[in-house]
């Protein structure tokens, strides 16, 4: 079995994908187009929230003028957020966790105390709160905000491309490392690039992104606010919804460390703007849209969004949690009397329980989250739907890059489990 494993794992180091066809995202092509389309369409998408017509079919697009691209406040309060988070990161609560063994069999130690600057995090709120300060005025500096991690964006991946060449190969990522710099920016070289124990791939993946995406949602809140004099009930929705899945990523953050982020992907632009700008100023988009789109919404309408929401997060946290333990301890009773099939690496696949529903479950119970935040915005716009629409191409694609990956894996074994589990993400249809 060793020897197998071993024999595997030399195979895959000696391959680099050297074709555009092995390469992901569109091969060189998207790693040239994704880079400039994806930052316009974050400036596009705010503009479009914030503009009465919120039509995103308008043409030309409208980008924000140049003047409202800049505030000098925008990359201080960004930086300054960035370095709180960093120094949350050293904080000696929670426990230190092991990740995944890498190819030289080592294993790195990541601090779980995610939670914990999020907690430290919203202490510091309510006191900028109760200080009055004008947390409303993030409707106004959102443009400059995402120009500004934006700029970060690129710079860090710049660093992060060149300190790469510094590093043994082992510690490449096997489809970081293609020898095209365009494609090797992009989709990340290093694989677990730590200065000292910081890891900056694991930080930016859960801290200061994914939080300052809940804090936008707060400011947009205030905004509301000072408009009308008190929060509507479709926006403390969105800010309960969110919160819910943030802090729920944050108390569950040792479940990244198995996480195709984490495992398989290098940290080069892609990762680092998706965490950094992508996540804060697109998932936080029907906030800011609801700042100048009021919607009423009867009691009624709210407890359906709300028990979709609760569906989706029940499905969402049970089968992530139960694959979770089976792969942390498949003989904890929780997980031991579910149905198995063995594979060639010595690793069991689930064919009952969540994971015998459809392959991605909980890709499903994302899904409808992801329209219960949706919904709250009303039917007479398409913006706020973009993040459902987005997250379905999202999950989509990478159901199937990891399909890929597990073919890869297990062989036999995976197709007798697509056999006996034909869905992918939504029963009887996909
Ligand atoms: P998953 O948690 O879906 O993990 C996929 C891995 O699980 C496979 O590679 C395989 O790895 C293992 N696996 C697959 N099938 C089985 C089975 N039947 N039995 C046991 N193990 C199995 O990966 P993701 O990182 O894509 O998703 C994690 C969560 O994050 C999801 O809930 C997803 O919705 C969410 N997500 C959210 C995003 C957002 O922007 N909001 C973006 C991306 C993800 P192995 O066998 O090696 O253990």
């Amino acid at each position: 079995m060793k020897g197998t494993k071993m024999g595997r794992n030399k195979q895959a180091v000696n391959h680099r994908p050297t074709h555009d066809t092995e390469r992901e995202f569109g091969g060189t092509l998207g790693a040239v187009c994704i880079p400039v389309f994806l930052p316009l369409t974050v400036l596009f998408l705010i503009g479009v929230s914030q503009s009465p017509e919120a039509s995103v079919f308008q043409w030309p697009p409208k980008l924000p003028s140049t003047d409202q691209l800049w505030d000098p406040l925008a990359p201080m309060l960004l930086l300054g957020w960035i370095g709180l988070h960093a120094l949350l990161y050293f904080m000696p609560f929670g426990k230190v966790s092991e990740g995944l063994a890498l190819r030289d069999g080592t294993r790195l130690k990541y601090p779980i105390n995610g939670f914990h600057s999020l907690c430290v995090s919203a202490v510091l709120l309510m006191v900028l709160l109760g200080l009055r300060a004008p947390l409303g005025f993030l409707f106004e500096l959102l443009v400059p905000l995402a120009v500004s991690a934006i700029a970060v964006s690129f710079l860090f991946s710049i660093y992060l491309y060149v300190r790469s060449f510094l590093v043994p190969s082992h510690a490449l990522a096997l489809g970081g490392d293609t020898g095209n710099p365009l494609y090797d920016f992009f989709i990340g070289r290093e694989l677990n690039p730590r200065i000292g124990n910081f890891d900056l791939k694991y930080f930016c993946e859960l801290r200061p992104g994914l939080i300052g995406w809940v804090v936008i949602n707060l400011g947009m809140l205030m905004k509301e606010v000072e408009l009308r004099g008190s929060p509507s009930l479709s926006m403390i929705l969105v800010n309960c919804f969110q919160l819910l899945y943030v802090a729920d990523a944050l108390w569950n953050e040792e479940a990244v460390l198995t996480t195709m982020d984490i495992v398989h992907d290098g940290f080069g632009f892609m990762l680092v703007f998706g965490d950094l700008a992508w996540v804060p100023f697109t998932y936080s988009l029907q906030a800011s849209f609801l700042v100048v789109h009021p919607q009423t919404l009867s009691l009624l309408k709210a407890a359906v969004i709300v028990a979709l929401n609760g569906v989706g997060y029940y499905i969402f946290r049970k089968s992530n949690s139960q694959k979770n333990q089976f792969r942390r301890d498949p003989t904890h009773p929780s997980v031991s009397g579910l149905e198995t099939i063995a594979t060639a690496t010595g690793k069991r696949l689930l064919v009952s329980g969540w994971w015998g529903l459809v392959r991605h479950p909980n890709y499903l119970g994302d899904l409808l989250m992801a329209l219960a935040w949706s919904l709250p915005c009303g039917f007479s716009h398409l913006l706020p739907y973009f993040y459902v629409i987005y997250f379905t191409i999202l999950l989509i694609h990478r159901e199937a890059r990891d399909e890929r990956q597990c073919k890869a894996k297990y062989g036999l074994a995976w197709d007798t489990y697509c056999r006996r589990v034909p869905y992918r993400i939504f029963p009887y249809i996909y």
